[in-house]
């Protein structure tokens, strides 16, 4: 675990996004992983994205958690970046600078009413392409973001998957900034809202997140508490 905390990028979130803004700039390649107890606790029965953990990618602390986990192993994480926090910013930079894009994941009313979203509010951007991500073949779409090759990939499909998908398809893109959102598409295109802000200043988005959607229970219990025993074990 503390292999993969150490890689974690610890300056704060206006910073990363200097880093993201240069990458753009120079079309540099960045692969982001956005770490949160679920992405290391699959990890440990996911051969594959263990292998995308020990990889050289751009890993941010998503979770809470594991920002704290991190500061009680002496690695002084400043603060969390999320993966909604990175795509809004992207979007902004993009409308600025008129970059292009391509959208995979989400329910096929989700991802129309965001590219719906896109068009109106950040008329800049250059959609190159979309997809829902409940298509029946997912490669033909990252074939497609590969021949396309847009200066900002955004993938919604859930940990591992998005993050599976891209790193089989990540050496090939000539130029680009790969992102796995997660859901972050429901809540950028307005079907869902993200937690109220003093949730996140508190650090309780997971509570607004479990007390919304009660069927996350689980999914909290395998990945955060089983995380949280491990780390207190350490
Ligand atoms: N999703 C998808 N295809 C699938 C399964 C899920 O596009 O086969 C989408 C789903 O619609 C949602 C996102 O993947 O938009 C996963 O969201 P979730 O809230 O589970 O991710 P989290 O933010 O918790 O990582």
């Amino acid at each position: 675990m503390q292999e993969y905390l150490k890689k974690l990028f610890t300056k704060d979130k206006d910073k990363y996004f200097k880093l993201l803004e240069n990458d753009l700039k120079q079309q540099h390649k960045r692969f982001i992983i956005t770490v949160n107890p679920e992405t290391l606790m699959l990890s440990e029965s996911n051969p594959e994205l263990q292998k995308i953990l020990m990889g050289n990618n751009s890993f941010v602390p998503d979770g809470i958690a594991v920002v704290k986990a991190a500061r009680k192993m002496g690695i002084n994480v400043a603060e969390r970046i999320t993966g909604i926090d990175i795509a809004e910013y992207l979007l902004k930079l993009a409308n600025e600078k008129k970059y292009s894009i391509y959208l995979f994941g989400a329910k096929e009313e989700v991802i129309e009413s965001l590219v719906d979203k896109i068009k109106k509010e950040y008329p800049n951007i250059k959609i190159l392409g979309y997809s829902n991500g409940y298509v029946a073949n997912r490669d033909q779409v990252m074939q497609d973001i590969i021949q396309k090759s847009p200066d900002i990939c955004m993938v919604a499909l859930g940990i591992p998957h998005q993050e599976i998908l891209i790193s089989q398809y990540f050496n090939q893109a000539p130029k680009g900034i790969y992102i796995g959102v997660g859901g972050s598409f429901d809540v950028l295109s307005g079907t869902k809202k993200r937690a109220p802000k003093i949730f996140i200043k508190l650090n309780l988005e997971w509570l607004y997140r479990i007390v919304t959607e009660p069927k996350r229970l689980k999914r909290f219990w395998n990945s955060n508490v089983k995380f949280m025993f491990k780390i207190k074990k350490k």
